[in-house]
């Protein structure tokens, strides 16, 4: 099997010291290798039994789009502060340090009853959490989590309480 980690590049103390940001974007320079990883990430239950893909921005939105595109998925996004236009449904959230909020439109909810979040990466999985809240908020069902790299050893998986898929373990 491919070795993904080859196309990913890591920084060490990046934004802060003592993280390691592992950066999805080098998989872009290889169409061919980006293709194997979509194919792998869109041939999942989680992606098939949803009737929308919920793309977290911004890295999430490469993703997401990708997936929607090869499945023929209708795609929606959730976004930081100040970003969407509109009525919003927001949810604040903790991060590392301080806090932030995402927002979803409330009007790209209503024609889909089931979603499949994407993401380019979880690590501590507050954001993915703050996801969740939202759409469980509007009564809507999550199908699963997929994204392409896990940050293994912090565990988030095992704190959703939705099924989770990851091409590449850390
Ligand atoms: P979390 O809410 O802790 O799961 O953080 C997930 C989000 O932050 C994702 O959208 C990632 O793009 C980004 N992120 C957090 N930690 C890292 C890391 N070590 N390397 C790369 N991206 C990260």
């Amino acid at each position: 099997m491919k070795n993904f980690k080859e196309f990913i590049s890591s920084y060490s103390d990046f934004p802060k010291k003592g993280i390691i940001f592992r950066d999805t974007l080098k998989i872009l320079q290889y169409p061919e290798v980006f293709n194997d990883l979509i194919s792998r990430m869109s041939n999942t239950d989680i992606v098939r039994n949803a009737d929308a893909i919920l793309a977290i921005g911004a890295r999430g939105f490469i993703f997401g789009t990708a997936i929607s595109l090869k499945t023929s998925k209708p795609m929606i996004v959730a976004r930081k502060a100040g970003k969407l236009p509109g009525e919003l449904i927001s949810q604040e959230y903790s991060l590392e340090y301080g806090k932030d909020t995402l927002s979803l439109q409330e009007n790209s909810l209503h024609a889909f009853k089931s979603f499949a979040i994407v993401d380019d990466l979880i690590a501590t999985g507050g954001t993915v959490k703050s996801v969740i809240k939202l759409l469980k908020s509007k009564n809507k069902f999550i199908t699963g989590l997929v994204i392409a790299v896990e940050l293994d050893e912090l565990n988030a998986r095992k704190q959703l309480s939705i099924p989770v898929y990851s091409q590449i373990k850390w």
